[in-house]
């Protein structure tokens, strides 16, 4: 099985790392990807340009196999739309469970996705929660794709909706940005390297 982390990862931090690593244990992946959008339809513009994102994740995951940085929402022209990106991997990988992992506050906003319904048509998608995490109540088409338990998300290529919990850390990007502004110290946030990065390039240093 194969894991898909969207983002903007603006930059990337020890919070979708982490939960990375949690759900490669959990659920026996094979690989996760790190797939960083270019031009988000649902959210503010990212502040470091795409092939900043992508280096500083490249930096983030260096020497970690399993985990891979993922070009491929940054070669396409327009928006990045997830049903795209997953058409796009169901092409290079026909047969492979794909879970899409999406945290809680993605999910209760699905269905404004872009062709929701059709997520489902070349994936799984896996929301991640935590304790006291509000849940939306289910869609019909949910309560007929949920599934109970992992083995069924390895028994099928894609369709089905599954509640992951995870721990979640109480890391954001934008806490970050807005640490580097005000000239605080944002280390055991995120990695090293990515920190050095960030310097050389004196990203983030205005609000
Ligand atoms: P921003 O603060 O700029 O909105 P972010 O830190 O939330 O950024 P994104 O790149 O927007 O990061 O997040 C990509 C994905 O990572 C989302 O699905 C989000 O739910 C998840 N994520 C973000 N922060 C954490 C965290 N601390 N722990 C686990 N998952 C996280």
């Amino acid at each position: 099985m194969i894991g898909i982390f969207g983002g903007t990862f603006d930059p990337i931090h020890y919070g979708h790392l982490r939960s990375a690593v949690e759900v490669e244990d959990i659920f026996g992946l094979t690989e996760i990807r790190f797939i960083p959008g270019a031009n988000p339809p649902h959210r503010e513009q990212p502040v470091a340009l795409a092939a900043q994102r992508m280096q500083m994740l490249e930096l983030a995951i260096k020497n970690r196999p399993g985990l891979i940085a993922d070009a491929r929402e940054l070669d396409r022209e327009g928006y990045s739309y997830t049903v795209d990106t997953l058409k796009s991997l169901r092409r290079e990988f026909p047969r492979l469970p794909l879970l899409l992992f999406i945290g809680s506050d993605a999910y209760n906003n699905l269905t404004a996705w872009h062709q929701w319904r059709q997520l489902f048509d070349y994936a799984h998608v896996v929301v991640m929660t935590r304790p006291g995490c509000r849940r939306q109540e289910l869609d019909e088409l949910f309560k007929v794709t949920q599934a109970k338990e992992i083995k069924e998300l390895a028994q099928n290529a894609a369709g089905k909706l599954f509640f992951q919990r995870i721990t979640q850390l109480d890391i954001s990007a934008t806490a970050i940005r807005t640490m580097i502004a005000e000239k605080k110290n944002p280390a055991f946030l995120l990695p090293d390297a990515v920190i050095e990065y960030i310097k050389q390039h004196k990203l983030y240093e205005r609000h």
